[in-house]
């Protein structure tokens, strides 16, 4: 069968080139800090991260006529440059043949619980706008001739709001708003790492003052670290999720994210119980997810044993060929693990599963060059035996070729091409794969224009804790395109960041530096590798998608006392350029126990399975169960419906973690916007809930 669509457009799709970087202008102003010669940078603001919702908040401000810098650990590194699907995906609303209101996608999007509904609604209400932006933009979302959007089904969306440019569909943002930063002149710093935020005030009135960054460009023989400051009034976080806190991860390599900066800042953290893990390729190799047609086009899933030995696992848990190739299927768009799904023989029995496999220490692979091979004693595969929504949406896709790869080739040839850019042809060879971590649901605690609960801080992206327990496929990206504006909008009406910073930070920025110089210690028994090591291990092992009470108890001891060690003896290195890497591993350590605590926290309230996790309880209400019975080892407690009304509030005082619980913000649906009252809050900015001063000065 051949490719239909030419070769040089499926390139073009899956070869993203970035745009050069324009020349980093340095700092001529230096500071003394703990014998240090530091650079300073004044700016109104900073954004931390150049992914796609970094980048739109710095558009927008700059559009605004705010004075804003971006600086990035890698310019092009992070989840939406390096990573993606063949679902990554925006959301829509506006092809007429199913109709959508806000009001059904915002209640879409916070199905899951533990979510704010109004920020759920600015999600829903906000993407048509982030659409048409980002098509304005350049992006090629694709359209039909009368000018609609293509969309179609994804995880947790029952309508069809997902669209797609295909497998780079993130990259391509990245692209596209990283043109417009450059062209509007938006100073970007390069191998630039924030460490510390720095921040002037007490209680109530502390707010940013800048942050403390370790950067290449600045390492000099009077400043072998490389810190440099950024004296900023505002400062947006958009640093990513924290993808190095798991060993079983599909994130690209280094995204660290800014959990355990925020901690250390002593800002509210929420839902970091919130995770997904789903079946995809690790970022040993080249991390993807396997959503969407590579498992619609139903290939042969099977394992190896140390022996070399192959074994048609999928056959012991599902009662017929029928069965089991439909779920498979149904991984398409149900890609997260949810527990619910592993009982009546649902999806997420493909992830237990693999998971199982994993433990039994067997390698798992996808072999599109072979159909499903049939449960002992039933019928052999075939198209037309499939449960009835999976026959139809083959039927309607045109994929009723023989074979998985030919299937998968109709369908999205690119999924075949991404993987050959990376030395792995699916079309010969079979794919190894697993079960990891992909997404932080939580996150910085914000409210419905991104603020932190640190005056001046914002946060937006993976960055935020904005998802609830579940979320939409796209619904990611979504949202860091609506808060990257929202916080513009927010910070354009504060007018706080028109003029780059001015005073003096001496006295915190020295404080901050000797914070940092404490953590780096020569002769530390701790190494970067050693706690890599054992909090990938921890959180992977006791807080994936199968925990239970008892472990996560014993995980979060550990964490502690992990911490507890890093807190007397730091972390060794032998280069400064090893700086950045220690430090981060220092914000993962504490990133790692905040997620256990909220985790020990929720299931000591009685917390069940929800989202990524099942809670496994000898005592709880349900049992998955395979074609040989149940598995009474995987047992867990069922979801209490009152944890969904409310949220985990984590948050850092001194060296002990407070947690909390608050109910999501409600959204009155009636209360219906009305032109000559509401008009006046605009035209005075009091929708920004800002207090102005007569010069207009929040
Ligand atoms: C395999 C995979 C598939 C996915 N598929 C989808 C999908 O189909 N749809 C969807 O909506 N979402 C999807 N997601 C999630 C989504 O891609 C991410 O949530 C989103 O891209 C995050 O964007 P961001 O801008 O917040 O962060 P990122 O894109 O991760 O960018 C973070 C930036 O911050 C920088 N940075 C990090 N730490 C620091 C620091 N300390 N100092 C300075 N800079 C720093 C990084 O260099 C990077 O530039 C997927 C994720 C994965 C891993």
């Amino acid at each position: 069968m051949a490719i239909d669509v030419p070769q040089h457009i499926l390139d073009a799709l899956t070869d993203v080139e970035m745009p050069r970087l324009p020349t980093e202008s340095a700092s001529s102003e230096r500071v003394r800090l703990a014998g240090i010669e530091v650079p300073v940078y004044r700016s109104g603001c900073v954004v931390v991260g150049s992914g796609a919702a970094g980048l739109r908040a710095a558009v927008e401000m700059k559009r605004r006529g705010d004075h804003v810098v971006i600086i990035s650990q890698s310019a092009w590194g992070g989840t939406s440059a390096c990573s993606g699907s063949d679902k990554q995906t925006l959301h829509t609303a506006n092809t007429a043949d199913q109709g959508d209101n806000y009001k059904a996608m915002a209640r879409a999007i916070r199905s899951g619980g533990a979510m704010d509904e109004d920020i759920a609604y600015v999600e829903a209400v906000g993407s048509s706008r982030m659409m048409a932006s980002l098509q304005f933009l350049g992006l090629p979302l694709p359209q039909d001739r009368l000018g609609g959007t293509l969309r179609y089904q994804t995880d947790h969306d029952e309508v069809g709001r997902a669209t797609s440019c295909g497998p780079r569909t993130s990259r391509l943002m990245v692209k596209v708003l990283a043109e417009e930063t450059i062209r509007l002149g938006v100073p970007f710093y390069n191998h630039t790492t924030a460490i510390r935020i720095l921040s002037e005030g007490q209680a109530a009135e502390r707010r940013v003052a800048g942050i403390l960054v370790v950067r290449a460009a600045d390492r000099t023989e009077q400043n072998p670290l490389g810190l440099a400051i950024f004296q900023c009034p505002v400062l947006v976080l958009a640093a990513g999720g924290p993808g190095e806190l798991y060993r079983n991860s599909v994130y690209p390599n280094g995204c660290f994210g800014s959990l355990g900066l925020a901690l250390e800042a002593g800002l509210e953290l929420v839902n970091l119980t919130e995770s997904q893990f789903g079946i995809g390729t690790r970022r040993e190799g080249f991390p993807w997810n396997l959503s969407g047609t590579y498992v619609q086009a139903l290939p042969h899933v099977y394992s190896v044993d140390a022996d070399g030995g192959e074994h048609h696992f999928l056959a012991d848990y599902y009662r017929t060929t029928q069965e089991m190739a439909s779920n498979l299927f149904r991984k398409g768009y149900q890609w997260p693990f949810h527990a619910t799904r592993m009982l009546e023989f649902g999806s997420s029995l493909i992830d237990l599963a693999i998971v199982r496999q994993a433990a039994a220490g067997r390698r798992v692979f996808m072999d599109f060059n072979r159909n499903p091979l049939p449960v002992l004693g039933d019928l052999p595969f075939s198209l037309d035996r499939l449960d009835d929504d999976v026959r139809q949406y083959l039927g309607y896709a045109g994929a009723r070729q023989a074979q998985p790869i030919d299937r998968l080739r109709h369908m999205n040839p690119l999924a075949i091409e991404l993987y050959r850019r990376y030395k792995t042809d699916i079309a010969i060879e079979p794919l190894e794969f697993a079960v990891n971590n992909q997404h932080m649901n939580g996150g910085i605690q914000v409210d419905l224009w991104g603020r932190s609960s640190l005056t001046g801080c914002y946060a937006v992206g993976e960055a935020a804790g904005t998802h609830g327990v579940t979320r939409p496929g796209g619904a990611a990206l979504n949202a860091g395109q609506v808060f990257g504006t929202r916080v513009a909008e927010h910070i354009g009406a504060s007018r706080r960041a028109k003029h780059g910073a001015a005073g003096d930070i001496t006295a915190m920025a020295k404080e901050a530096v000797a914070g940092v110089l404490a953590v780096l210690r020569a002769d530390s028994p701790l190494t970067v590798k050693s706690v890599r090591a054992q909090v990938q291990a921890r959180m992977s092992d006791k807080a994936g998608m199968i925990c239970d009470p008892a472990s996560v108890e014993h995980a979060l001891a550990e964490a502690r006392a992990l911490n507890a060690q890093i807190r007397e003896h730091g972390l060794a290195f032998d280069r400064p350029s090893e700086a950045t890497r220690v430090l981060q591993w220092r914000h993962m350590a504490l990133a790692s126990e905040a997620v256990l605590g909220a985790l020990d926290f929720f299931i000591r309230h009685g917390g069940g399975s929800r989202g990524a996790r099942a809670i496994c309880d000898p005592q709880g209400e349900a049992v998955p169960s395979t074609r040989a019975g149940p598995l009474p080892e995987f047992r867990f407690r069922r979801e209490q419906d009152e944890h969904r009304a409310e949220q985990i509030v984590v948050m850092l005082h001194g060296e002990v973690l407070h947690i909390s619980t608050r109910p999501n913000r409600p959204l009155d649906e009636s209360a219906a916007s009305f032109f000559e009252r509401d008009w006046p809050d605009w035209l005075t900015g009091r929708v920004f809930g800002l207090e102005v001063d007569g010069n207009g000065n929040a």
